[in-house]
């Protein structure tokens, strides 16, 4: 590829002079091409060696009845730390490919109705009855978008608020509309987060609570699929915090995606 890619910054005077700086990023670029790339393909790599592990760990674990009960705590220990492993690289693959691909499905009606009380019944098997987890769903239920991804950035956001909220606590998933077209939101009456945590929220890896992450078997990387799922599909995360009332995280589509979306689904209703 022996494309120049230029950053060009314009800035306009009152005179009507104009500056126009450019910067050759070629270099930056390619890179950042090289570390997406690498990442994609060690997250690939690892995947058959930890299935032989989960494989055996799991014919180990049938049978721990006969280990003597040192081996057999330590057995579920490995099982819980290859899952986790698991995870991490799942997560990695798919942000991989959100980054680098383009996806041919992301302009498909889909029924985000439906979806959300998937993902409601998903996140109410995760809390065990600590939560209460309800959904509320407007009329207008089909969205212009990648199933499968939105149901990945849902899926985070409701089960972050599972992880992340003490007992007793409320998560509300919601659909409705927005005055930019629609939105849906995951609400809780947790803790909150520190509003200076926010503009990090959504780096890799950034966690608020260090200690306490690697025992929530998140991976660090949940919002940050959220956020390139929405950049994907034309829509903005907006978060509030509220310290101590709780944290809600709001997804929102653009009308294009609703016009359109109720357009196709007549059209195949019919
Ligand atoms: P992970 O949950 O795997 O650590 P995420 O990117 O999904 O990674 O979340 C980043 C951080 O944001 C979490 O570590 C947690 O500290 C904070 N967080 C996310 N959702 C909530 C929530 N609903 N309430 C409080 N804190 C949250």
């Amino acid at each position: 590829d022996e494309r120049i890619i230029l950053q060009a910054q314009i800035t306009l005077y009152g005179n009507d002079e104009r500056l126009l700086m450019a910067r050759d990023i070629t270099r930056l670029h390619r890179l950042e091409q090289m570390r997406r790339d690498f990442v994609a393909n060690v997250s690939h790599e690892l995947r058959t060696p930890l299935t032989v592990l989960t494989g055996y760990l799991e014919t180990y674990a049938d049978n721990a009845d006969q280990l003597p009960p040192r081996l057999a705590r330590g057995l579920s220990q490995m099982q819980g730390q290859t899952t986790r492993m698991q995870n991490l690289v799942n997560d990695l693959l798919l942000l991989s490919r959100l980054e680098l691909e383009q996806s041919g499905d992301d302009h498909l009606p889909l029924d985000i109705g439906a979806l959300l009380e998937n993902v409601c019944r998903d996140a109410d098997a995760l809390s065990a009855g600590r939560q209460q987890v309800t959904v509320e769903i407007a009329e207008e239920r089909t969205l212009l978008g990648s199933e499968q991804e939105v149901r990945s950035a849902v899926s985070n956001l409701a089960f972050n608020a599972v992880r992340y909220t003490p007992e007793g606590s409320h998560i509300t998933l919601r659909w409705k509309r927005h005055e930019h077209g629609a939105c849906v939101e995951v609400e809780d009456d947790g803790d909150g987060i520190d509003p200076e945590h926010v503009p990090r929220l959504t780096e890799r890896f950034y966690r608020v609570d260090k200690g306490r992450s690697t025992t929530t078997g998140g991976t660090g990387l949940g919002l940050a699929i959220v956020k390139h799922v929405l950049l994907r599909h034309d829509a903005r995360l907006e978060i509030d915090t509220r310290p101590g009332h709780g944290a809600l995280f709001r997804c929102v589509f653009p009308a294009t995606r609703l016009a359109a979306a109720n357009e196709q689904g007549s059209r195949v209703r019919r």
